[in-house]
């Protein structure tokens, strides 16, 4: 949503400025960071504020996800059970899997608790990357599960190696393939062997894809992890739709794994987790070649233009498959967050311990044009 459209959403509801710019009570940091206001609010002097901070799709979901949701509205005094089973059916042709290897999700973390639920207790842990997408560890510390994060290698990359030693009596595994913040990828041939390596220990654990930028990814060593993952007992990818596809207000995700695995996993779902119209704009949009590859091709002619600018501010720019770029400071990147922010342009969170990067989403080529004069003043 714009920051336009954001005010005109609140102006409909009738809501007044302090309540449309409180941060409610249960919001995780993540969340936090996404309201983007604040000191930046009265530092911007009304102008729109630039996020750059939650890897979202600045284009919005596209024509045809709209018009779905539109045609979806007089559903809503309804139950979504027959049409959470179509989206199912669908997204289990797509992949040309059967229907049981296949759960949706209201978001993709919706699966990621699901499998925390599902594979880890108190004495079977979680082990992650180090930085990584933080809601496994998240729910690990709600569910007083053990973490063992390991942390990326210098080049960026998820360390297999070591996350196969700390994977020994583990419940479950997580692997951010790309990962996010680094935007690296593991090839095919790297994520099958250490899938076949896991497989073979004793009480193995569970081992978790997350492909939530799958569509971004470029590198001809990479693919999707689904067929191992209808392969292989206790093996699930995720995907979502709220990147390339657009609609990360709406709220949809799914898990792809061995029907057994889907079964331990559907226990912990809620009951109807995704609502009519994340589900009709999912139906219009996951099968959409084309414009997968509209959103690829701009997505990495903006990645090029910002990478270049921060490149030519002396800043290095780790190799992106994804839709954020990771760029390293070389000092402490505290002032030059905090200086964004007051100047109204919001990028990504801490991801410690690489304390000298910050992440950038990519916005649209204007919005990343405009943000470029506000870098270059706290570079
Ligand atoms: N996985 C990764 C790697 C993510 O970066 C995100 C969101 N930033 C999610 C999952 C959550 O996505 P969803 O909106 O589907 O819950």
């Amino acid at each position: 949503m714009t920051n336009w459209s954001r005010r005109a959403f609140v102006r409909t509801f009738g809501l007044g400025g302090v309540a449309a710019t409180a941060v409610p009570q249960f919001v995780t940091a993540r969340g936090r960071e996404a309201f983007g206001r604040g000191p930046a609010a009265g530092a911007a002097q009304g102008a729109a504020i630039i996020h750059l901070n939650s890897n979202e799709n600045p284009n919005g979901p596209g024509v045809k996800a709209l018009n779905a949701v539109r045609s979806a509205l007089p559903l809503a005094n309804r139950y979504p059970y027959e049409e959470a089973g179509t989206l199912t059916t669908a997204i289990a042709r797509l992949h040309g899997v059967q229907g049981s290897q296949v759960l949706i999700g209201c978001g993709s973390v919706e699966i990621l608790r699901m499998a925390m639920q599902a594979f880890t207790s108190r004495t079977r842990h979680l082990v992650t990357a180090a930085p990584t997408f933080e809601t496994p560890g998240e729910y690990a510390d709600t569910f007083g599960v053990p973490i063992r994060a390991v942390r990326v290698g210098a080049n960026l990359k998820l360390n297999l190696a070591t996350m196969e030693l700390e994977a020994q009596n583990a419940g479950l595994v997580y692997i951010c393939n790309p990962n996010n913040p680094t935007a690296t990828v593991l090839g095919a041939a790297e994520m099958s062997a250490f899938v076949e390596r896991i497989g073979r220990a004793s009480s193995s654990p569970a081992v978790l894809v997350d492909e939530a930028y799958h569509e971004y990814v470029d590198d001809a060593s990479y693919k999707t992890s689904i067929p191992l993952a209808v392969t292989h007992r206790n093996m699930i990818v995720s995907r979502t739709c709220s990147k390339i596809h657009g609609f990360a207000g709406l709220r949809c995700g799914y898990a792809v794994a061995h029907s057994e695995t889907i079964a331990r996993l559907a226990r912990f779902k809620l009951e109807t987790g995704v609502n009519q119209l994340a589900i009709a704009a999912a139906l219009a949009t996951l099968g959409d070649r084309e414009r997968i590859e509209r959103e690829r091709t701009i997505n990495r002619e903006t990645r090029e233009f910002t990478r270049r600018m921060f490149e030519s501010m002396g800043c290095a720019v780790a190799p992106s498959e994804t839709n954020f770029i990771l760029v390293d400071l070389k000092r402490d990147s505290r002032v030059f967050r905090e200086g964004c922010r007051r100047a109204g342009v919001v990028i990504g969170r801490p991801f410690p311990p690489l304390n000298n990067h910050v992440r950038i989403s990519i916005g649209t080529m204007d919005e990343m044009q405009r943000a470029s004069a506000i870098f270059k003043r706290f570079i």
